[in-house]
Order: structure tokens, then C-alpha cells, then sequence
């Protein structure tokens, strides 16, 4: 660990972490896994300054994909994003303009629960980029990458590692994008955000400056696990199986409702549960975290009476039924006094 970052044990670190993702998605022989320091909220600022044209058309259904409506709006070089909204517990893909030149959605929405599928939109221009952010899909749900220009993720969702990177596997469009706008003489792009840069240090198995070697360490050795385990066949299983768990527990559990109504956008990776008045949601997760079970709340600013379980794939589904029998349980207790 204590090596240069520009030195073989790194390099073949990177090297490794690169083939690997490229392996678990199949990717197309012609896109790139690239990769730098920041996680996905970098990521946006450098979308805003690398591929964003002029003008994004997004789709919002929840709080991480509003985020990145607000990086793009707050650019002085680019038009304010069309945005196409759901209510918070729905989804909803970005509609369709001329102008457009790029196209932006969240894969699995993390702050409610929804995901929407990953591909190509119809009926949008030849030229615009579709950008996924996949920070925690990319692990746990599957997805044909070929019409894709970026999918981006970071170790911490489902590849159980830290945070402070991102990773984008990008297509040869987007990054032909991200060497024209960063050459412009109108638009200032520090290198921390240029795309094309960080796309040459990444073809070299490098990133622009010294990145966390544990985190790489602990995000190779989760690609191991999941190539071993069977790759995205048995990764889709196994969170399949954690999520039949919690969904047929809250649709059976007279105080609970899956907050995602719609089945098909139930997301098998985090699971948002709603209670009735009866029970309040943070008392049963303050009980939970005084035995030791965390980190089960709601995403705060959706200020819901709802319990949010993470389903990621180093999760073992029996964990899934384990906590349903502790909510259970803490529910006749609460109701009882
Ligand atoms: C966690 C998350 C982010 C933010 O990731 P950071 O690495 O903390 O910047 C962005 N988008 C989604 C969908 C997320 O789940």
C-alpha cells in the first residue's frame, strides 16, 4: 500500500479493477472503465463541464437524481436541464427534445427505492449521450451497457467499499465529447473535471492524482467475490431473494406497505417500507440501533414514517429475514405497552 500510484502494484490494482467491471457487465469492446478521485458527486461537475453541450434533459424521482439537475442548472455555460419529474416512490424516464443533447437518469433511485431500466431512449438523436448514474445499481442490478455513453458508480453502495471515487465506463462517443468541450477556448475546465484527462490517466491504469489504495483494495476483492459467486446471473438471485423477503413481509404485515407501489419499479437493492400511524418508523429504528441493528432509516429530507433496508449483495438474505422477525417483534412490543 505504501507504493507509488504510478507503480506496477497499483497499476495492476487499477489494471485488474478495470477488467473486472468490463467482465461483470459485458461491456462493449470499445467503451472504457475510467475512473478518479471524488465519487459520483464529482462525477456531476464533471459531466457539467465535460459533456453537457448546451442542454440536458433529465428525469427526477427523488433526491440524488435532483442533484444532478441542480449541478447542470447552476453552470453559466449551459441552458437551465429540461426536467421531467415522478412523485417521490414512482419513476420516470426524461422526455424527448430537439436541443438535447445529452440525456441523464438515475438507475436505482437510492433515496426512495425506485429503479427504472437502462437503455438507449428512443427517438433521441443519433449524437446525444445517455448518461446512467448507476452509483448503487452498478453491483446489484444488471444492465446492457451498448447504447450507454457513461455508467457511473462508486465502490460504496453495492461493492461494500468505501467512497471518495468515481467510476464510469463510457463509450468512444463520450469521450470524443469530453475532448472537444475540454479543447474549447469558451470553457474552463480545471483538470479535476476534465473527463478526457482523467480517461488518458485511466488507459494507463492510472488516476490524475494518488487515489485511496485501500478503497481500490477493498473494491477488488468485492469483484473477486461477485465473479466467484457467478457474476451478474447470481448477483440478480441473490438480491432478488433478499428483496422477495422484505417486499412479501410488508405486503403481509398489517402496519406496512412497500413505499414503491408499482412492482415493477421496486428496486432489489434498497428497500423503502412504509408504516401506518400506529407505529413510528424512527422509534422501531432507535430500538433497532440500541441492539446493535443500524442504519435502517429513512433518507432524511423525504421526512416519511418509513424504514429503509439496504439489500446490497454482500447482505445475506437470511440477514433480510433475521431483521424482518426484529421488526416484528419490536412492533407487538410497541403496540402492547
Ligand atoms: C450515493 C449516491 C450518490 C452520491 O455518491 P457519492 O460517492 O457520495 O458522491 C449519487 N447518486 C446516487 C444514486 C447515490 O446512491
Amino acid at each position: 500500500m505504501g507504493t507509488s500510484h504510478r507503480k506496477e502494484p497499483v497499476l495492476s490494482l487499477v489494471g485488474h479493477i478495470q477488467q473486472m467491471i468490463a467482465d461483470l457487465y459485458s461491456i462493449p469492446s470499445d467503451h472504457r472503465v475510467v475512473l478518479g478521485n471524488g465519487g459520483s458527486t464529482t462525477f456531476w461537475d464533471m459531466a457539467t463541464c465535460s459533456l453537457v453541450e448546451k442542454r440536458a434533459s433529465l428525469a427526477v424521482f427523488g433526491e440524488f437524481s435532483r442533484k444532478f439537475a441542480k449541478a447542470l442548472t447552476k453552470a453559466p455555460f449551459l441552458e437551465d436541464p429540461y426536467v421531467n419529474e415522478a412523485e417521490v416512490g414512482s419513476a420516470c424516464l426524461p422526455t424527448l427534445h430537439a436541443d438535447a443533447d445529452t440525456y441523464g437518469w438515475v438507475h436505482n433511485e437510492t433515496s426512495t427505492g425506485a429503479c427504472v431500466p437502462v437503455s438507449r431512449l428512443d427517438g433521441a438523436s443519433e449524437d446525444a449521450l445517455m448518461l446512467i448514474d448507476a452509483t448503487s445499481a452498478a453491483g446489484g442490478l444488471d444492465a446492457d451497457l451498448s447504447g450507454i455513453d457513461a455508467y457511473y458508480l462508486a465502490p460504496q453502495k453495492n461493492f461494500s467499499a468505501d467512497g471518495g471515487l468515481w467510476i464510469a465506463v463510457c463509450s468512444p462517443a463520450a469521450l470524443e465529447r469530453a475532448e472537444r468541450l475540454c479543447a474549447r477556448d469558451d470553457r474552463w475546465v480545471p483538470d479535476s473535471l476534465n473527463l478526457a484527462l482523467a480517461a488518458k490517466n485511466s488507459a494507463k491504469r492510472q488516476t490524475l492524482n494518488t487515489p485511496a489504495i485501500a478503497t481500490l483494495i477493498l473494491l477488488a476483492s468485492q469483484l473477486e467475490w461477485m465473479i466467484d459467486l457467478g457474476g451478474m446471473t447470481a448477483i440478480r438471485e441473490r438480491v432478488a431473494h433478499s428483496s422477495q423477503i422484505l417486499y412479501s413481509w410488508a405486503e403481509n404485515n398489517p402496519h406496512t406497505t412497500p413505499f414503491v407501489s408499482d412492482p415493477r419499479y421496486r428496486s432489489p437493492v434498497v428497500g423503502t417500507i412504509d408504516f401506518d400511524e400506529s407505529v413510528d418508523a424512527s422509534e422501531v429504528s432507535a430500538i433497532l440501533r440500541r441492539n446493535g441493528i443500524v442504519d435502517v432509516d429513512s433518507y432524511r429530507s423525504l421526512k416519511r414514517n418509513q424504514l429503509r433496508i439496504g439489500m446490497f449483495p454482500a447482505v445475506e438474505p437470511d440477514d433480510v429475514l433475521a431483521l424482518t422477525r426484529c421488526i416484528d417483534w419490536t412492533i407487538d412490543r410497541l403496540l402492547d405497552a
